[in-house]
C-alpha cells in the first residue's frame, strides 16, 4: 500500500521514533509546528477518523492514552500541550492515515486558524 504512515510503521521510511507497541507507533513530525510535536498512529490503517468503527474504539484511545504518556515524559504536563486529529478538507488533513498531533513546549491560540 502506497502510504507513507504505513511505510513509516513498517519502518521503509526512517523517522525519530519516541514510543513503539504492536498497535501504535509515535514519533517526531518532520516538519514541527511547535517544540515538541509528535505524531501517534495505529499500525491498522485507517484512512480517517470518519471512518473508525466500533473495533477501533480502543485504538484510538489507546492513541491519546499514548499521548499522555508521551506528554509527562517530555514534562508537558503541567504547562498543557494540544492534541489534534484533522479529519479531510477543511481540517486540512494531508496524510491520509489516522494520526494524533501531539504539540506542546508553547502557548496556542483558541480558536484555532
Ligand atoms: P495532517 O495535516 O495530515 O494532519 O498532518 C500530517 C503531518 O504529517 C504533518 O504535520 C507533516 O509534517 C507530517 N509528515 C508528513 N510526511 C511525513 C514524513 O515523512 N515523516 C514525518 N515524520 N512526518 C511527516
Ligand atoms: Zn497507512
Amino acid at each position: 500500500m502506497d502510504c507513507i504512515f504505513c511505510k513509516i510503521a513498517a519502518k521503509e521510511i526512517p523517522s525519530k521514533i519516541v514510543f513503539e507497541n504492536e498497535r501504535i507507533v509515535a514519533f517526531e513530525d518532520i516538519n514541527p509546528q511547535a517544540p515538541i510535536h509528535i505524531l501517534i498512529i495505529p499500525k491498522k490503517h485507517i484512512p480517517y477518523i470518519a471512518e473508525i468503527n466500533e473495533e477501533d474504539i480502543s485504538l484510538v484511545g489507546e492513541l491519546i492514552f499514548t499521548a499522555k504518556k508521551i506528554a509527562a515524559e517530555k514534562g508537558l504536563t503541567k504547562d498543557g500541550f494540544r492534541l489534534v486529529f484533522n479529519n479531510g478538507k477543511n481540517a486540512g488533513q494531508e496524510v491520509f492515515h489516522i494520526h494524533l498531533h501531539l504539540l506542546g513546549g508553547r502557548k496556542f491560540g483558541w480558536p484555532p486558524g
